[in-house]
């Protein structure tokens, strides 16, 4: 399946969808346990259903989602899922991150952050500001060991 696929997360599955998004997946996070809420929000939207239930992921376009343990969720996506462009959208809110002039976030940023950063990305929809602080690295090491 190719990441331009884009997914909806069940009530269980709020951390996997985070993680998701920090590979540059497109994935909502539907936070009610309501079967024909997610359904019919999926189909609208045509999002794959991501699901710890078994009679949910009995839906066509729904896969179950074996494990509770997130890691073995990330494996789980990283095999149905092919993945290219970590930290592309907003890990809060799913949109997409765009690059950013420096100067233009100054004043919205702490000063020794923009004393050590170059780089920054702003969320296009909730206008969160990303750098690759210390948070960063942490997220980075994992994502690399997912995709390796
Ligand atoms: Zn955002």
């Amino acid at each position: 399946m190719d990441e331009s696929r884009a997914f909806i997360c069940d009530f269980m599955l709020g951390r996997l969808a985070k993680w998701m998004r920090l590979l540059g997946i497109d994935t909502l996070y539907y936070n009610d346990p309501d079967d024909p809420g997610i359904l019919h929000k999926a189909l609208k939207e045509g999002r794959i259903i991501l699901t710890r239930s078994g009679e949910l992921a009995k839906n066509e376009n729904a896969i179950f989602i074996k494990s509770e343990e997130l890691d073995e969720q990330l494996k789980q996506i990283k095999e149905i899922i092919s993945i290219s462009n970590p930290f592309t959208r907003c890990p809060i809110c799913n949109s997409k991150l765009k690059m950013v002039d420096k100067e233009e976030i100054k004043k919205e940023v702490p000063g020794y952050i923009y004393e050590v950063h170059n780089i920054f990305k702003r969320c296009s929809v909730c206008a969160r500001i990303y750098w690759k602080g210390t948070h960063y690295e942490k997220i980075k090491r994992k994502i690399d060991e997912i995709i390796a």
